[in-house]
């Protein structure tokens, strides 16, 4: 199969700075093979960009797919009572295919905004791999663990880490997710960083977000949560660091030696009452940082435009410097920086010949983007997931002209709704 998107206004993500050229690029299989002022190759498909950016997919650090049931569910009652009483009952009663429906319908979310890769912790995660594969999407998908019944949930992880690396050119990567310092002991942690080493694959982590997590750590470890992760050895393999909202100074310094990065999650942290994670200092220190939406239940959409948004305002109320973080840093972490973050850089990221073929075509025909002084700052400022026209994974069109192909959107919504009502 080979695709040309021609007149495309293409914001590649490469450099330092922005590069914004006019060209048409040609996708044979699953890569990008070229880009060109002007492409004449015979093709099968030809999508006209003419008042598009064309950029990388938007690549989403951190998700729990499955809880988009708790959309608005009780959002403003307070934390503990919020867990206790109306999300950790119903987790309990969800079913293996609500698992499957409720991710899928995340899926068909993440794609009508543009993300094309997301980095996902839950449980029954062979349902959310068959929500993943049925939707077109990438994904990196780990079972989370917490200190109950943890021999299980690492088998699980094992065979499926055999079946999807063993595939080749899998969308699919499995990683080690231990749930979060709070809910993980010293022997539980051991456990998942040997079976990341014997697969030699990453760990997928919650950092303390709120301050009683915070609190629970430093009073029974008497360490910062990172300090306590790196006595654990965990910082021996690739990680995904999720929230990083109390990183203390002395943290930085060991932050700057692992491999993987910080997936910042703005929206929850906001709705948590919890912290501003200074990812300006972070970004300073060279560590590596990605944007993530985590679940429904906080950030209420999945769409990465609203979370970018919501990282540069906060910068600029963290920093009091209107010039930190810039937009096209914003973007970066969206892209090639979440990338990094999932070790997926090689791949994906940025639009480069011999890049896998995850690209979005943003429409700039609209009235909240005109008129167009500085594209990424009207990405990042103005945009919405609803400008997002086009969406190709791995060389594969999921939408076009915003029709999803080959997925039912409408049965989707309708199985969901009868898990609401039998749960919520
Ligand atoms: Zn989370």
């Amino acid at each position: 199969m080979k695709i040309l998107i021609k007149n495309a206004t293409v914001l590649d993500m490469v450099l330092d700075n922005p590069n914004i050229q006019k060209k048409d690029i040609l996708i044979e299989k699953n890569i990008i093979s070229k880009i060109e002022d002007r492409i004449l190759d015979d093709v099968d498909k030809v999508i006209d960009a003419k008042n598009m950016i064309v950029m990388p997919g938007l690549v989403n650090t951190h998700t729990h797919l499955a809880m988009s049931i708790f959309r608005g569910y009780k959002n403003d009652s307070k934390l503990v009572d919020w867990l206790q009483n109306a999300i950790f009952p119903v987790e309990e009663r969800l079913k293996p295919d609500d698992i499957y429906w409720n991710s899928y319908l995340s899926c068909i979310e993440m794609i009508k905004s543009g993300t094309t890769t997301f980095n996902d912790m839950y449980f029954r995660m062979d349902k959310t791999i068959e929500a993943a594969e049925r939707s077109g999407l990438r994904g990196i998908i780990a079972w989370s663990v917490t200190d109950d019944s943890i021999k299980d949930k690492l088998e699980r992880t094992r065979e499926y880490f055999k079946k999807y690396s063993t595939e080749k050119d899998s969308k699919i990567k499995i990683y080690v997710s231990a749930h979060a310092p709070h809910t993980c002991n010293p022997e539980t942690l051991k456990k998942c960083v040997d079976l990341a080493k014997e697969l030699n694959t990453g760990i997928h982590i919650h950092l303390p977000e709120t301050l009683k997590e915070n609190e629970i750590i430093e009073e029974k470890y008497a360490q910062s949560g990172i300090e306590y992760l790196s006595d654990s050895d965990v910082f021996d393999v690739p990680v995904v660091l999720v929230h990083g909202t109390y990183i203390k100074n002395s943290d930085i310094d060991i932050l700057k030696h692992i491999k993987g990065g910080i997936s910042h999650t703005p929206r929850s942290n906001c709705k948590f009452s919890s912290n501003i994670c200074n990812i300006t200092k972070l970004h300073d220190a060279n560590i590596n940082v990605g944007i993530g939406t985590d679940g429904i239940e906080t950030s209420s959409t999945m769409d990465m435009f609203e979370e970018m948004k919501v990282a540069a305002y906060l910068q600029k109320i963290n920093t009091q410097e209107k010039s930190r973080m810039s937009a096209y840093e914003i973007l970066k972490m969206a892209t090639i920086e979440g990338a990094k973050v999932l070790g997926l850089d090689n791949e994906i990221g940025t639009i480069e010949v011999g890049k896998k073929a995850d690209i979005i075509c943003i429409n700039r025909n609209k009235t909240h983007l005109y008129p167009e002084n500085d594209i990424c700052s009207n990405l990042v400022y103005s945009a919405n997931g609803a400008d997002v026209d086009t969406v190709i994974v791995d060389g594969k069109i999921l939408m076009k002209n915003r029709r999803l192909i080959d997925i039912n959107e409408k049965e989707v919504k309708k199985k969901v709704a009868k898990i609401v009502k039998r749960l919520l």
